[in-house]
């Protein structure tokens, strides 16, 4: 897949209506509707100021949440307008509906310099089934699409693909961020190149696996979907996760990334528990698992190994914890893999939502070259898919 797409940069926008596709899916506490995060919202503003200075009517849109078609008042993207207009300092204009009457109106009578926000894309069903009626529509009023919504690039949506059928289609500064890191890591990586994968469940990143065993001089798996592969392996992993109808395809990988000299690294060493709690004692076991107890984090030794593995790295992808940090008994082996990344020097990539937060939460994030802000569309690019909302921008 060509990741080497035109930007905002390779186009004159002046006096040109800019269809832009944000990410403004805002975290809202479920009583009062106020915007918990606006991390989102933040993150958007350098694309958004970028096309308003350069002469650009933007007209903003977004989806907010999963009401699937109905028009839900909960969900209305009202509180994000206003947030947006305090943080850029300038009114924000808002449409009552998104392709409709008010829509229409305040798009055409949109000045350069001004911003328009529809309301809440998937309160038409049309949205998520890229309803071509309802992609031309959204398109007659601009004559520029951007394309700044990285989280939901994977989805070929009439906002995220569908509109790029009538308009010229770019990307923000958001989108290229991602593609020009994540797509030359892919394409193009420093080697050594090292993945480490974590998470819960084998199942989930079994195409990520194999296009990374295409790629990379190192796999480092951990999480709770190394017990498959050390099962795998013949050890005995007592009550930790296992997916049984995994083993042969564990075995698969294990043999295919000795016959590509493909480093494949396990966890060597496990802190344990009797139960799945945050106050459950950590036990340290090497070798077998006792029948009564699960891994729940990687040991020590483990730590060690892995930070060895990256260190001297030229580019780390990692997408997934290493155990269940969210309990802080078992927080240690993510810990030390994101303090091995903030300190290996290499080109520093965490996708995926968990991997992020862990970073984030344990306060490595400055220290990385990037956060993915896209969970699933992270992992579908790991995994090599053409991404709809991608391919359809135009190529360099
Ligand atoms: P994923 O969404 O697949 O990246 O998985 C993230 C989840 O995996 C987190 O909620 C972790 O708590 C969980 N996890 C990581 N290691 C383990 C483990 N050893 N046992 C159970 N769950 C785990």
């Amino acid at each position: 897949m060509n990741y080497n797409k035109k930007t905002i940069y390779d186009v004159d926008v002046n006096g040109k209506k800019v269809l832009l596709r944000c990410d403004f899916n805002v975290p809202q506490d479920k009583e009062t509707g106020a915007i918990t995060s606006d991390k989102r919202i933040v993150a958007a503003i350098p694309t958004i100021k970028y096309l308003l200075e350069h002469g650009a009517a933007v007209i903003a849109c977004s989806h907010l949440g999963k009401p699937k078609g109905e028009w839900k008042t909960k969900l209305t993207l009202a509180p994000v307008a206003k947030r947006l207009s305090e943080l850029l300092g300038q009114n924000v204009i808002f449409a009552a509906d998104i392709i409709g009457e008010d829509a229409q109106a305040k798009a055409a009578a949109l000045q350069p310099g001004q911003i328009l926000l529809l309301e809440n894309l998937r309160f038409d069903i049309r949205e998520e089934k890229n309803g071509a009626d309802f992609a031309k529509a959204l398109a007659d009023m601009a004559e520029i699409f951007v394309s700044d919504a990285f989280g939901t690039v994977h989805r070929a949506h009439a906002s995220t693909a569908g509109v790029a059928a009538y308009l010229p289609a770019y990307s923000g500064l958001l989108v290229d961020k991602e593609l020009s890191i994540m797509g030359k890591a892919l394409d193009d990586p420093k080697r050594p190149f090292v993945a480490v994968l974590g998470g819960a469940k084998v199942s989930d990143k079994i195409n990520v696996i194999n296009n990374l065993l295409e790629k990379a001089d190192t796999i480092i798996i951990g999480g709770g979907m190394a017990y498959t592969f050390k099962k795998a392996q013949g050890y005995e992993i007592g009550t930790s996760l296992l997916e049984a109808d995994r083993l042969d395809y564990a075995k698969d990988m294990i043999a295919k990334a000795e016959a590509k000299g493909v480093k494949f690294l396990l966890p060597v060493d496990n802190l344990c528990a009797a139960e799945f709690s945050a106050d459950a004692e950590p036990v340290l076991v090497e070798g077998n698992i006792p029948e009564n107890l699960m891994g729940m984090d990687i040991g020590p030794k483990t730590d060690e190994l892995f930070a060895d593995a990256v260190k001297g790295a030229g580019t780390i992808v990692w997408n997934g914890p290493m155990g269940v940090f969210e309990f802080d008994k078992f927080a240690g082996g993510t810990k030390a893999m994101a303090k091995a990344l903030a300190e290996s020097g290499a080109v520093t990539i965490v996708g995926g939502g968990d991997s992020a937060s862990a970073v984030e939460k344990l306060g490595f994030a400055d220290k990385i070259t990037h956060i993915s802000t896209g969970g699933g569309a992270s992992l579908e690019f790991l995994e090599g898919k053409e991404l709809p909302g991608v391919a359809c921008l135009l190529d360099k």
